[in-house]
């Protein structure tokens, strides 16, 4: 039995049953016994592998689609670079590299990385050593300073607390974390209910038994960052898995050493993450006064923005194992049954601004 567990037991026997959001908060956030606070969950020997962490590509691709949006912006001598929860620090120091092509780019940013693990801003800072520019850490959005804004954010909202309703005969009411008679963690059901105008027409009619997820704290995120770009412009760029029409389903799963498990079963030890919501991305962008452009899926941002002309020339004149291994990561990252249709990227920009390789037309 984890030391999180027993806290949370007891917790419950207190207070009485968790919502999922404060369970999630719980389990990846607590500042001593945390999913991110205690375990180094990415890489190779962790329990998943990110897009940076599988080729230099992505990080590079992501860098050069935000250095056509500078240009887009008309290249402002001071703007805010900014990346939302950087992990290792793999994907800012990929973009980094491209961008120390522009040094014009460089000399107008000012890096800010927003991370809550202090472990984890050692690792950043340890990544970066050297790199073109120095990062400044932040605990939130909030605290980045004002300006023109470039924004990235690569699994990020994934981890952020989701809310679960569940379908009952009387309307939607809140999913909670309780105990069995035995002192096991175990789901049910309290009285607090989804009001009526926050469930889509659409799913009006859904069966009992139906779970609908809020993603309250991911939201309010991106509508402080479109509220943001409304104000000073600016593009932000949110890749994540996750879905793009509000509909039922019960997506909070829990990885525990490469394996799914059952997401009551390793509080802090197993990482939690739920799919996002990417039209209520959208919606919550558009609230701050900012233009969501119609999200493409990873594969095709990836092929539109050059994956096969970078692995290339990354792979030409190379051994062929490292070809093999280029070709390898070309798959992973863009194939429809791999991360390539399951991930999405969302750009989110002041109105009008035509975002490299997005279409325009919301
Ligand atoms: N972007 C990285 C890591 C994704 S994991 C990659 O693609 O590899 C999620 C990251 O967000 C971690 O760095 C985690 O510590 C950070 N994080 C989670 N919740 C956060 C919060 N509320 N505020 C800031 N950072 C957070």
């Amino acid at each position: 039995m984890s030391a999180l567990k027993d806290r949370i037991r007891a917790r419950i026997t207190a207070e009485g049953p968790l919502s999922v959001a404060q369970y999630m908060s719980i389990c990846l956030g607590d500042p001593k016994d945390g999913y991110y606070t205690t375990r180094e969950p990415f890489g190779a020997d962790g329990d998943f592998i990110t897009a940076p962490e599988i080729s230099q590509m992505f990080g590079e691709l992501i860098g050069a689609a935000c250095l056509s949006a500078w240009d887009a912006l008309g290249c402002p001598t001071r703007f805010e670079l900014v990346e939302l929860g950087p992990g290792r620090g793999t994907l800012m120091a990929d973009f980094l590299r491209v961008a120390a092509l522009r040094p014009a780019f460089i000399q107008a940013a000012r890096l800010n990385l927003v991370e809550t693990s202090p472990r984890l801003r050692r690792i950043q800072a340890d990544t970066l050593h050297g790199a073109s520019l120095e990062p400044a850490f932040r605990d939130r959005f909030q605290d980045v300073p004002a300006g023109p804004l470039i924004l990235v954010a690569n699994e990020f909202f994934d981890a952020l607390p989701i809310h679960q309703f569940l379908r009952t005969e009387d309307g939607w009411r809140e999913r909670r974390i309780g105990l069995t008679a035995q002192g096991d963690l175990t789901f049910g059901i309290g009285t607090a209910a989804l009001p009526a105008t926050a469930v889509p027409a659409s799913l009006g009619s859904a069966p009992e038994g139906a779970i609908l997820e809020t993603q309250p704290a991911a939201n309010a995120v991106v509508e402080e960052i479109g509220a943001r770009i409304a104000g000073h412009g600016g593009v932000a760029l949110f890749i994540d898995y996750g879905y793009l029409k509000t509909a039922t389903g019960d997506t909070l799963q829990a990885l525990y050493r490469h394996d799914r498990d059952d997401v009551l079963a390793h509080p802090g030890e197993a990482d939690l993450t739920a799919h996002v919501n990417f039209e209520a991305l959208a919606a919550a962008a558009a609230r701050g006064g900012a233009t969501a452009l119609p999200p493409l899926t990873q594969g095709d941002f990836l092929l539109r923005s050059g994956l096969l002309e970078r692995a290339g020339a990354l792979g030409a004149g190379k051994p062929h194992d490292e070809q093999e291994a280029i070709r390898d990561a070309v798959e992973r990252l863009a194939a429809p049954d791999r991360m390539g249709d399951l991930f999405k990227v969302l750009a989110v920009t002041n109105s009008g601004l035509p975002i490299t390789p997005f279409d325009s037309a919301p």
